[in-house]
């Protein structure tokens, strides 16, 4: 028994996941290309349901990319802010702003030339080249190297295994509805073939799969072990006038570059260095803030000040302490203003509560 992309397709025919961004298996017409890029840059690194609620806000507030392209950077940061990872919001306008410029609207329909856009790397050009333009890239996420890891009974762990993984997926890709292919393959690895426990009964590949015939299937992919993450500390500085707090936006380059945050000292490994932005009477609260990115865990400790009514800050603003506020904070920062706000000498400040 042989694994074929027909076998597969048919599964998808009837199983398909209803995504907003999607048209139905089979379609003849082609879903939006903007909607298909939006959608994939926003699930690089994170899933379908953290998505579904910030891909309906975006499409809403800007349903072209040329509305995109024309929205102020800090609207689009506050609305991206949650979804962590800031370089791709940065990365996202820019390239809304390339298409919707040189390139008169319209998304290239090759993975070269989707390459060649700010913040599409190789798995986001297969997708869209795929997806929108039903061309038959070979599309690599963590689902479908987990199927293929299966599949084939590929036991080399990751990261070593990607390019036979990539070779085995490439020969499957059907010339024929290579977009449904494509995300028939990630709907497998994201509803049947599942890193715990793969539901092989239900799988339409079941009958081929050397994995499931070995008895290894779940054990697959293999990974090298990761050393552990490091851990860095940091103090953020929560200055207080009249109900409003200081805020600036973060440099550029750098994590959560662009985004709003409280005043932070560096972050470092050991013990965290004060940085407060402008001498005052900082008093720790003996608060902490506890956050994990990509390479490393953060613990920040949180230090408070009231200054006084006119005075003005060296960098950044105060900010009336609002729902809006919150939610313009990247998740991290959320967590030190909230937590910093709870403090016994800062309950003057409250956030008040979310309407609608
Ligand atoms: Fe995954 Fe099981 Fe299907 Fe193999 S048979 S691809 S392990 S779900």
């Amino acid at each position: 028994m042989e694994a074929t992309a027909e076998k597969l397709l048919a599964w998808y025919d009837r199983a398909a996941r209803e995504l907003p961004w999607r048209v139905p298996p089979g379609s003849a017409s082609r879903p939006d290309p903007y909607r298909i890029w939006l959608s994939e840059v926003m699930l690089q690194q994170t899933t379908v349901a953290a998505v579904l609620g910030y891909f309906e806000t975006f499409v809403t507030r800007w349903p072209t990319v040329a509305d995109l392209a024309a929205a102020p950077d800090a609207e689009v940061m506050a609305a991206w802010a949650g979804l962590g990872y800031y370089a791709r919001a940065r990365n996202l306008l820019a390239c809304a702003r390339v298409v919707a410029g040189p390139l008169g609207d319209r998304f290239p329909d090759t993975e070269a030339g989707l390459r060649a856009l700010p913040g599409i790397g190789p798995y986001t050009a297969a997708a869209i080249a795929a997806i929108a333009f039903d061309r038959p890239a070979v599309v690599m996420d963590g689902n479908v190297e987990r199927v293929m890891a299966r599949l084939f009974a590929v036991e080399t762990p990751l990261p070593a295994a990607k390019p036979r993984l990539h070779g085995l997926a490439a020969t499957l890709t059907p010339a024929l509805r290579p977009g449904d292919y494509a995300q028939g393959v990630m709907d497998l690895g994201a509803t049947v073939c599942t890193p715990r426990a793969p539901a092989c009964g239900r799988c339409p590949w079941g009958a081929a799969c050397r994995g499931r015939a070995l008895g290894i299937a779940a054990e697959l992919p293999r990974r090298v072990v990761k050393p552990a993450r490091p851990v860095r500390r940091g103090i953020a500085y929560l200055a207080l006038q009249e109900g409003a707090v200081l805020v600036e936006t973060r440099p550029e380059r750098g994590l959560l570059g662009g985004m709003l945050g409280l005043p932070c000292g560096a972050w470092s490994e050991g013990e965290a260095r004060p940085g407060p932005p402008f001498a005052a009477d900082w008093r720790p609260t003996g608060l902490e803030v506890r956050h994990t990115f990509t390479h490393f865990h953060l613990i920040l400790s949180i230090e408070t000040a009231w200054v006084p009514a006119g005075f003005a800050p060296p960098v950044g603003w105060f900010r009336k302490v609002t729902p809006a506020l919150e939610a313009a904070l990247p998740t991290v920062m959320r967590k030190a203003l909230k937590l910093g706000l709870s403090a016994g000498d800062c309950r003057a400040v409250t956030m008040p509560a979310k309407t609608g």
